[in-house]
């Protein structure tokens, strides 16, 4: 096949290449390579060289070796069950070469008498002769032999000849791309193309070469690929046009003189970002950082008074009921009372539901609060021009663009994810959105003080938080993830349950999956009602759920959750003024790298500066949440090993941004790195 300038062999089904049929097709897509592309990154783990050749007298038994030998005499023996037999010899000596299940004629025609061929295969010994039994190669033209060839990490069914052959096969017929790379970028990588690129990556004396200019352009590709991606739906959302929406400082102070604190450097500067945004003529499409309570929600109460004022509807979305109401409840107490502001639960009686959605349409409700079920087709706002969805670090880059798209032109989208990501990934994993950050805690906070305690040790735990229960405090009781399998960790939070309640009868909740979710709110308003002083539960508690009043989080079985996940957790705490603490249970000892991880966690109260560290530790693919938001996983490139090459094409996209640079020249390298449909969309 001649495809020397045919961009599109790479994006072809493998059924296009020489000897792959169906069934290799088949068994290659279960591993998610769908085209010939995809078949580029499966790298060589090891390579076996054949370009020795062993004589005959030096051959060792159990080996795979490679002879050069000539047929003397054919054994094809009319037995059924017997296996074909040719007898070889070189100058040194003899071999036979055993054939099982091959035909006379195929015999014949590869090892035909008195030539010369190259034999490759395992050797061993029957009778006192030297044989290979069913040669892995045999051919008369030695050099198809002897050359070293690549081992992967093969998948079932298909050979290790097949499939150098498949991969031979493309390399040879690789299409020589344009550059897409600006002259200065390249020099880093020693102007390395990406053909010699990929060539060398499949080199086996290059075999996890990481620090090799060839391997880091292909993973610089990689990451400004998916950075370019994100930075054109950016732009396009940007170029939305909409009303912008006019109010005065008045929501504001209103508010603010409401509150018995101060808002933070952060939280203006964020406030002062969206307002901006909201003014202007372009839709806003942004993301609120901040630690676990840092205080986000009055952030965005504020600026959806500001919306409100300019004669728009607002939505809120959180991802459950009661978080919902929470934020509905602090927005009854801080909104001026004229105002019609409705929860949309799906508690609510049917006659309630269906007035509020008509009140929606006839645009007699200024703001909205509920789960995903505000976005039903059935809702119909009469005048939305602001959606905010809190907690949601969970939806991926084509979620967000949905959602962007659904509120309309006129209407400005507000994320809010208490999820901190190390900097490097923030383009690749929010590069779609402009990022406001709240970094710094209210000053009030007290840092919650870590512990870490052997089980063994149970009674001291339970001796503190008998006193903690006097001074009117209460206990989260996470238990651990035992196994996988939820059935055990449910068991395991019963039991937990059941000894807390002989303890401390009737001061006891417990909350798991099984429970429902109606079942589930009652439970949590009760504990925020303080009727428990205790709740036991599964790592279910609610993101963003303020229990003002909890003081202390017990934590089982620690070392199964990453750092990150421990933070988020800590973070149910240590929201009132009182000093609040974090008690990580351990089974055994901590190893020396467990005591590290655990002591970033002590020392930090900075989920950034935790993400970076957990990352760092654990890999990228582990972090919180990342599995579930669809963020894709690099092929080579490595958010650890390669932070500069992060580091660079973030400033290559903002110059592309700031200078307005045409990206069709990139176009090729988005097709084949991100062959997703948005791109169909963007470009
Ligand atoms: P999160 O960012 O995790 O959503 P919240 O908005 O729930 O955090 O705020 C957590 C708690 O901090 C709330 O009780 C809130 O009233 C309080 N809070 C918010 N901003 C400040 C501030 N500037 N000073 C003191 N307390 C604050
Ligand atoms: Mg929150």
């Amino acid at each position: 096949m001649e495809n020397k300038n045919n961009f599109d062999y790479l994006l072809a089904d493998l059924t296009k290449l020489n000897g792959v049929g169906k069934k290799t097709m088949e068994t290659l897509k279960k591993k998610k390579v769908n085209n010939i592309f995809d078949l580029l990154w499966r790298l060589p783990k090891s390579y076996t060289d054949r370009t020795f050749i062993t004589k005959t007298c030096d051959l060792l038994v159990g080996k795979v070796q490679t002879v050069r030998v000539v047929a003397l005499k054919y054994q094809f023996p009319r037995v059924r069950n017997l296996p074909n037999r040719v007898n070889c010899f070189d100058s040194t000596g003899k071999i036979d070469c055993i054939f099982f299940n091959s035909h006379e004629g195929y015999i014949r025609k590869i090892l035909p008498l008195n030539e010369e061929v190259t034999i490759n295969g395992k050797v061993s010994s029957y009778k006192g002769r030297y044989q290979i039994t069913n040669p892995t190669y045999v051919s008369l033209d030695s050099s198809i032999i002897e050359t070293v060839e690549n081992k992967y990490s093969l998948t079932e069914g298909i050979t290790e000849k097949t499939y150098n052959k498949i991969i031979n096969q493309i390399l040879k017929n690789l299409p020589i791309l344009n550059e897409w790379h600006d002259k200065e970028i390249l020099k880093n990588f020693d102007n390395e193309s990406w053909n010699d690129a990929i060539v060398k990556l499949h080199d086996p004396t290059n075999i996890e070469n990481y620090k090799a200019s060839f391997y880091k352009r292909l993973a610089y590709d990689e990451i400004l690929a998916s950075f370019l991606v994100n930075s054109e739906i950016r732009k396009k959302i940007k170029k939305i046009k909409k009303i912008s929406k006019k109010f005065t400082k008045k929501p504001f102070i209103d508010i603010t003189n409401k509150l018995d604190f101060n808002l933070t450097k952060d939280q203006l500067a964020s406030l002062e970002e969206i307002n901006k945004d909201l003014n202007s003529k372009s839709k806003m499409f942004r993301l609120l950082q901040g630690d676990v309570g840092s205080g986000k929600t009055i952030v965005c109460l504020i600026s959806a008074l500001n919306v409100i004022s300019s004669g728009f509807q607002v939505a809120l979305m959180a991802p459950t009921e009661i978080l919902a109401r929470q934020h509905y409840a602090l927005a009854k107490k801080l909104f001026p009372k004229n105002l019609s502001i409705e929860l949309l639960s799906s508690k609510s009686e049917n006659i309630e539901k269906k007035r509020i959605v008509k009140e929606l349409e006839n645009n007699e409700i200024n703001m909205v609060f509920g789960t995903h079920a505000i976005f039903q087709k059935k809702i119909i706002f009469s005048n939305l021009g602001y959606i905010i969805i809190d907690e949601q670090h969970k939806f991926g880059v084509r979620q967000r663009k949905l959602l962007s798209d659904k509120g309309g032109n006129n209407c400005d989208v507000l994320l809010m994810s208490a999820t901190p990501i190390p900097r490097t990934l923030t383009m690749s994993v929010y590069g779609d959105m402009d990022v406001s950050i709240i970094r710094e805690k209210p000053s009030n906070r007290k840092e919650v003080k870590t512990y870490s305690k052997l089980e063994s040790k149970i009674d001291d735990v339970i001796k503190f938080v008998k006193k903690e229960i006097k001074e009117g405090n209460q206990i989260f009781w996470v238990c651990p993830l035992i196994e996988e399998s939820k059935k055990i960790d449910h068991q395991s939070s019963v039991n937990k349950y059941k000894t807390l309640s002989e303890l401390f009868p009737n001061n006891v909740a417990l909350l798991h999956g099984k429970i429902d979710n109606e079942e589930k709110e009652k439970i949590l308003n009760k504990f925020l009602n303080k009727e428990y002083a205790i709740l036991v539960s599964t790592t279910i508690i609610e993101v963003g759920i303020d229990f003002p009043n909890a003081n202390v989080i017990i934590i089982e079985n620690a070392n199964k959750f990453g750092l990150s996940q421990l933070h988020q957790l800590r973070g149910r705490v240590g929201r009132g003024t009182k000093q609040a603490s974090c008690i990580l249970m351990f089974k055994t000892n901590l190893t020396i790298n467990a005591k590290k991880r655990i002591n970033i966690l002590k020392n930090s109260n900075d989920g950034f500066e935790i993400s970076e560290e957990d990352m760092k530790l654990r890999g990228f693919g582990d972090l919180l949440g990342f599995k579930q938001s669809g963020v894709k996983n690099f092929r080579l490139a490595d958010p650890i090993q390669n932070e500069d090459l992060f580091v660079m094409a973030e400033k290559q996209i903002r110059k592309i941004e700031l200078e307005n640079s045409n990206i069709d020249k990139y176009k090729p390298l988005l097709k084949l790195y991100d062959q997703a449909d948005i791109i169909n969309d963007i470009v």
